[in-house]
C-alpha cells in the first residue's frame, strides 16, 4: 500500500506515496505540483500553518545573526522563550532539548532527582516517545517488547487502578491529558484531579506530557487548563517552533527545582533559531486563536459520527482499518492521519479557515461515503 522511495533510509516508517516540496498555510504541494489540504500538520506540529510569517521572520532574522553558541553561554531567544513560557504556565523554569522524547527524558531524570525515588507510573495506552526512558513509560507493549530490558521501576495503570499503582516509591505520575498516539483519547473526567491528589498524598511529582496536547491544540494553551489541575512539570515539543526541532521541560516554580549544573544537558537544546521561532509561536497563540480552535474543533466533531478528542486534536472512529481510508483521502487531495488501527486522526493547523474546514468536511464525506 505504501511505496518506498528507494532512498537509503532505514525503514522505520511506512511512508505515504507522496513527496512534498512546498507548503503554505493549510496546503502542501507535491513534486508533481498537486495541492493537498493538510489535516495532519506534521502530526500536530505546524500549528500556525506552513510558512507562517511570524515564526518565519523570527527564524530568518536569527539565522542572519547567530546559529549556535552551546549552553555554556546565554542567548537572548532562549531567555525570552523561557520567560514567555513561564508567563503562560503561571511561573515555571525551563530546560530545552530538541524533541518530545528528550523533554520526557528530562522530566524522568528531574523527578528521580528531586524525589530520590525510582518509581514511575504511567497509563496503559500512553505514548511518551521512542528513546529508552520515554519508551519505558509508553503503555503500548508492542512498541516496548523488542527493546527490553528497559528502564526499571515503571508501573502501568488505568485511570481506575491509578490509586493502586502509586506508592511511597513513586517519583512521578506521567500522564497525557489527551492520549494522542494511543488513539486520541481524552482522560476520563476526574483523572487529573485524582492524579494530583495521589501525587500530593505520596510526595510524587505530577508530570503532564503535553507534547501533543499543548500549544493551543485542544483550545487552551495547555490542555490541563481545561481542568485547572496544576502539574509540577509539563513537557512540550511538537508545535512549539511550528516545525523547527525543539522540546521543553517546564518545572513549576513551587515544585522542587532539583537540577544543579552537570545533572542534565543538551548540545543543541535552546538553539537560538528554534527559540526565536518558538517565541513568535507563543505570541501567536492568543485568546482569539484559542477560541477559533474550540469553534473549528466543534464544527469538525459535529460533522462526523463517532468522534472523540478536544479542540483540533480529533479522531474519527471508523470501526475498520483506517490506513486504506487515509490513502484514499490522499488521492482526493486531503491529508489525514491515523490513530491506532481503526481511527482517523485530524490535527490540522490551528489557523485552518472556515472555508478550508468546509472543504475538509466535504472531501472527508466523499472519502467515507
Ligand atoms: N510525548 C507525546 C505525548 C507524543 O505525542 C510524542 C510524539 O508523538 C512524544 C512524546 C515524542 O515526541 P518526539 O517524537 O518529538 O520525540
Amino acid at each position: 500500500m505504501t511505496v518506498l522511495t528507494g532512498a537509503p533510509l532505514l525503514p522505520t516508517y511506512a511512508r505515504f506515496p507522496v513527496t512534498f516540496v512546498d507548503g503554505e498555510g493549510c496546503w502542501l504541494i507535491a513534486e508533481d505540483g498537486k495541492r493537498y489540504l493538510d489535516l495532519v500538520a506534521g502530526i500536530a506540529v505546524v500549528g500556525l500553518g506552513h510558512r507562517h510569517p511570524a515564526p518565519l521572520e523570527a527564524a530568518q532574522e536569527q539565522l542572519e545573526r547567530l546559529w549556535h553558541v552551546s549552553n555554556l553561554y546565554s542567548t537572548l531567544p532562549m531567555e525570552e522563550l523561557a520567560t514567555k513560557l513561564s508567563g503562560r504556565f503561571g511561573g515555571a523554569h525551563a530546560f530545552f532539548g530538541n524533541s518530545g522524547s528528550e523533554a520526557v527524558e528530562a522530566a524522568i531524570k528531574w523527578a528521580r532527582k528531586v524525589t530520590g525515588r525510582a518509581g514511575l507510573v504511567a497509563l496503559e495506552g500512553s505514548f511518551h516517545g521512542r528513546t529508552m526512558g520515554a519508551l519505558s513509560i509508553t503503555g503500548q507493549p508492542a512498541k516496548r517488547a523488542p527493546f527490553e530490558p528497559l528502564v526499571p521501576g515503571v508501573r502501568f495503570a488505568t485511570p481506575e487502578t491509578l490509586a493502586e499503582a502509586v506508592g511511597p516509591d513513586t517519583a512521578a505520575i506521567v500522564l497525557e491529558p489527551v492520549q494522542g498516539e494511543g488513539g486520541v483519547r481524552p482522560l476520563p473526567a476526574g483523572t487529573l484531579e485524582l492524579a494530583r491528589a495521589l501525587a500530593d498524598e505520596h510526595g510524587a511529582m505530577l508530570v503532564l506530557d503535553e507534547v501533543q496536547s499543548g500549544l493551543g491544540r485542544t483550545g487552551e494553551f495547555f490542555a490541563w487548563q481545561h481542568s485547572g489541575v496544576r502539574p509540577d512539570a509539563v513537557t512540550l515539543a511538537k508545535g512549539l517552533a511550528n516545525g523547527l526541532p525543539i522540546g521543553a521541560l517546564l518545572v513549576a516554580d513551587e515544585a522542587p527545582s532539583g537540577f544543579v549544573p552537570g545533572d542534565h544537558a543538551s548540545t543543541f537544546g535552546g538553539n537560538p533559531v528554534a527559540c526565536a521561532a518558538a517565541c513568535a509561536v507563543v505570541d501567536a497563540i492568543d485568546a482569539e486563536l484559542l477560541a477559533h480552535v474550540r469553534e473549528t474543533g466543534a464544527r469538525l466533531e459535529a460533522a462526523f459520527d463517532n468522534t472523540r478528542g478536544a479542540g483540533l486534536l480529533l479522531a474519527i472512529e471508523l470501526g475498520r482499518p483506517a490506513m486504506p481510508v487515509a490513502l484514499e483521502a490522499l488521492e482526493h487531495g486531503l491529508l489525514v492521519g491515523t490513530a491506532g488501527e481503526t481511527a482517523l486522526r485530524l490535527t490540522p493547523p490551528l489557523t485552518i479557515s472556515a472555508e478550508e474546514t468546509d472543504l475538509a468536511i466535504a472531501l472527508l464525506h466523499e472519502v467515507l461515503a
